[in-house]
């Protein structure tokens, strides 16, 4: 499915935060986003200051959980609708639903220094869920499955270099992590407390339920 393959940092400008689109990264000095305070938009008029209307303000946070999880509207649409058709709330069930893809997870688990570098580990074929290659980054993961990178990878460069950089990041308690071993378990469905994602899901629920 095709994917944003612009410059990343200029979504997070858009926004007006961080979005934290390339992993560790992000956190260094030369993230542009440092000292910005607020969203701008493009054009010769992007600073000057508006208000923003109630749906502007969903549609900015849809857009902005489209951004981190890197999904396309449609695919984005298809997420709510499940989301919508299932017991609970909604808006939990929908950031549950994207935590759960398996792009999402592996990076989650260290497996790529950002979301991006997790999709094309897995779009390259270099995992395994339950013993088995599986190369689609929106794979939903269950509770019991066991990720783990497919052995001829794990001697390779690109790991090392990727757990290098991600040795020092927190797994959340939903994932079961064994970074020794290139590996990890999905150990309950991550609860919204567990999802550290910057987004008010409720402003998206109110925005497709118009
Ligand atoms: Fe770029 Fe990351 Fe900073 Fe966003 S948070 S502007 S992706 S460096």
């Amino acid at each position: 499915m095709a994917r944003y393959t612009g410059p990343v940092c200029r979504l997070c400008r858009r926004e007006g935060e961080k979005l934290f689109l390339k992993g560790e990264k992000c956190s260094k000095a030369c993230c542009p986003m440092n000292n910005v305070k607020r969203a701008v938009s493009p054009g010769q008029h992007g600073t000057s200051r508006r208000k923003v209307s109630e749906y502007g303000m969903q549609l900015r946070e849809k857009q902005k959980a489209r951004r981190v999880y890197g999904v396309l509207e449609a695919q984005f649409r298809n997420y709510f609708a499940n989301a919508d058709r299932v017991p609970g709330v909604t808006g939990e069930n929908l950031l549950r639903l994207l935590e759960l893809r398996l792009d999402n997870v592996s990076y989650r688990l260290g497996l790529g220094r950002s979301r991006t570098e997790a999709r094309q580990v897995v779009r390259h074929g270099l995992l395994r869920v339950n013993g088995k290659n599986v190369n689609i980054p929106s794979y939903q993961v269950k509770v019991g499955d066991v990720i783990e990178v497919r052995d001829k990878a794990k001697t390779a460069q690109r790991f090392k270099d990727i757990t290098e950089v991600t040795a020092s990041r927190v797994v959340p308690a939903w994932l079961a992590a064994d970074a020794s071993n290139l590996r990890g378990a999905v150990s309950s469905l991550p609860t919204r407390d567990q999802i550290d994602t910057n987004v008010r899901e409720t402003l998206i629920v109110e925005l497709y339920s118009k």
